[in-house]
C-alpha cells in the first residue's frame, strides 16, 4: 500500500519548508540514514499553511542522530526522541526528531495484558504493553516506516515528506483525504480512541483548526467519539491539561468550543476545559478568546496563564469580594481568594508551578494599578509580568470593569520617559 507521490501531484511549495528542518533532513541522508519530514508538518505543508513546527523521522536510533548534531538532546522516557537545537534564546528552534517506532495491533497487544504472569523484566523486551482496557503503555521500540505510519492517528497525519527529492510516501491514502478534506483516523477509530483516549481530544483540535480549510471529520471517526468520552477519565491530568492548551490555542478557540458543542462535547473532557465552555459567552472571556486567536494569527507567543487567569477571574473577583465583606484586608483577602481557585479549579498538576505562578502575578497585579501615587507606578511598571498584567486590566476596562481613563494612563504611563511619569503622576492626584 506504499505510495509515493510526487510535487505534481502533492503541489507541496518547498519555499513552506524550514530551513533548519532541510538541514536535519539532509545530515541525516548524508550519513545514510533514511530522513523525512513528519506528520502535522506534511499536512500543513499539504493544504498550504506554514507549519509551526517540523517534526522529521528516521531510522537512526536516537544516540545516531545525536552523534551528527552539535547541539542535539535526546529526551523523554516513554518516547526517546531528540532535539536538534538552532539559534539561542527566545529566537531558537528545535527541530524534533523521532525514530520509526513499531505498532502492536490490539490483539496482540491483549495477550501481552492478559498474561499476568508476563514478569516485568518479559514485559521490557517486549514492543508493548497494554492495560487491560487496550491502552497501549510502551510503544518506544523501533520498527519499520511502514509500522510508524500505521501508530499514527489521522491518515493527514501520517505521512512522509522528503524536502530533497520532494517526494511525499503515503500508506494510509492522506493525499486523498486531503483532497477531499476528510479527517480520518487510521484502523478502526473506536479501537485507536480506547488506546490512546487523547486522540479523542485531538480529533476535536484538528477538526477546528482545519475547519476553515473546510475538513470535515469523516462520520466513521466522528461516530464514536461521545460514546469513548469517559475513557478520558484514566489518562494522567497532566497530560489531559496540555491537551486543554493546545486545543485553546489552534488560532480558531471559538470555533473549537462550536465543534465541542457540536460534537456533544461540551462538558467531561476536563473539569477546567468545562468552564472554558461554560464562560464562552461572558464578554470578559470571550475578549480573551477573541485576543488569544489573533496572536495566534499573527504568530505571537500565547501565554496560557493569561488565558486561564482571564478564564477564572470572576471566582478569584467574587471570593475577593466576600472575603473584603468580611473587612480582611485586601492584599491577603485576594490572595486567600486566589489560593481558593487553584485549589478549586486548577487541582494539583504537577509541573504547573510557572503557570500558576505567572497567574497569581496578574491577579495581584490588579490592585495596585489603582494606586497612582508616590514610587507604586514606577516599581509596578517595572515587574517582568507587568505587561501581562496590563493587558488584563485593559481588558477588564474593555468590558467596563475598571475605568478606560485608567487603562489609558498607564498605558501612557508605561511608554512615558521618567520626566514625564512624575507629571502624570501628579495629575494623577
Ligand atoms: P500540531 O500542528 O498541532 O503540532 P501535529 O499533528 O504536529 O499537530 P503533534 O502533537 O505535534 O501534532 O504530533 C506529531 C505527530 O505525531 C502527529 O501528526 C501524529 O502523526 C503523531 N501523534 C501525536 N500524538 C499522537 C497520538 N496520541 N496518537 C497517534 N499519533 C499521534
Ligand atoms: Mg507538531
Amino acid at each position: 500500500k506504499r505510495q509515493e507521490v510526487g510535487p505534481e501531484e502533492h503541489g507541496i511549495n518547498p519555499a513552506l519548508v524550514d530551513e533548519r528542518a532541510l538541514n536535519v533532513v539532509h545530515t541525516l541522508k548524508q550519513a545514510g540514514f533514511e530522513a523525512y519530514i513528519v506528520g502535522g508538518a506534511v499536512r500543513d505543508l499539504l493544504v498550504g499553511l506554514r507549519p509551526k513546527d517540523f517534526d522529521v523521522a528516521t531510522d537512526a536510533t536516537p544516540e545516531q542522530v545525536k552523534g551528527l548534531f552539535r547541539r542535539a538532546f535526546i529526551i523523554g522516557r516513554r518516547f526517546r526522541i531528540v532535539h536538534v537545537v538552532y539559534g539561542r534564546g527566545r529566537e531558537h528552534e528545535v527541530i524534533e526528531v523521532s525514530t520509526f517506532r513499531a505498532y502492536m495491533d490490539n490483539a496482540a497487544a491483549e495477550q501481552v495484558a492478559g498474561n499476568e504472569k508476563t514478569s516485568k523484566s518479559e514485559l521490557a523486551g517486549m514492543k508493548h504493553a497494554v492495560d487491560s482496557t487496550g491502552r497501549v503503555l510502551r510503544d518506544n521500540v523501533w520498527g519499520p516506516q511502514e509500522e510508524d505510519a500505521t501508530r499514527r492517528d489521522f491518515t493527514v497525519n501520517a505521512m512522509y515528506y522528503d524536502p530533497e527529492t520532494q517526494i511525499v510516501v503515503d500508506y494510509h491514502n492522506g493525499i486523498k483525504d486531503a483532497k477531499k478534506l476528510t479527517l480520518r483516523m487510521i484502523g478502526d477509530p473506536a479501537t485507536r480512541y480506547r488506546e490512546d483516549p487523547v486522540r479523542i481530544i485531538r480529533a476535536v483540535r484538528f477538526a477546528a483548526k482545519l475547519n476553515p480549510l473546510g475538513f470535515k471529520l469523516d462520520p466513521k471517526t466522528a461516530a464514536p467519539l461521545v460514546q469513548s468520552q469517559a475513557l478520558l477519565a484514566d489518562v494522567p491530568q497532566s497530560r489531559l491539561f496540555d491537551e486543554m492548551l493546545k486545543l485553546l490555542q489552534t488560532g480558531h478557540s471559538l470555533a473549537t468550543i462550536e465543534q465541542l458543542k457540536g460534537l456533544g462535547m461540551a462538558r467531561g473532557i476536563y473539569p477546567l476545559l468545562d468552564v472554558v465552555v461554560e464562560r464562552a459567552d461572558e464578554p470578559f472571556v470571550k475578549a480573551a478568546l477573541q485576543d488569544t486567536d489573533r496572536r495566534v494569527g499573527e504568530s505571537k507567543p500565547v501565554a496560557p496563564s493569561f488565558l486561564l487567569a482571564c478564564v477564572l477571574w470572576a471566582d478569584v473577583r467574587d471570593g475577593w469580594a466576600q472575603r473584603l465583606e468580611k473587612k480582611q484586608h485586601p492584599f491577603p483577602a485576594l490572595q486567600d481568594a486566589i489560593d481558593d481557585v487553584f485549589n478549586a479549579r486548577i487541582g494539583d498538576v504537577s509541573g504547573r508551578g510557572k503557570l500558576a505562578a505567572d497567574m497569581r502575578e496578574i491577579w495581584m497585579m490588579q490592585p495596585r494599578f489603582e494606586k497612582r501615587i508616590g514610587s507604586t507606578p514606577f516599581s509596578l511598571v517595572e515587574q517582568p509580568r507587568f505587561r501581562a498584567g496590563f493587558d488584563f486590566m485593559r481588558l477588564r476596562a474593555d468590558v467596563g470593569e475598571v475605568d478606560v481613563v485608567l487603562a489609558d494612563w498607564w498605558q501612557e504611563f508605561s511608554q512615558a520617559s521618567d520626566a514625564v511619569r512624575e507629571d502624570l503622576v501628579v495629575q494623577a492626584r
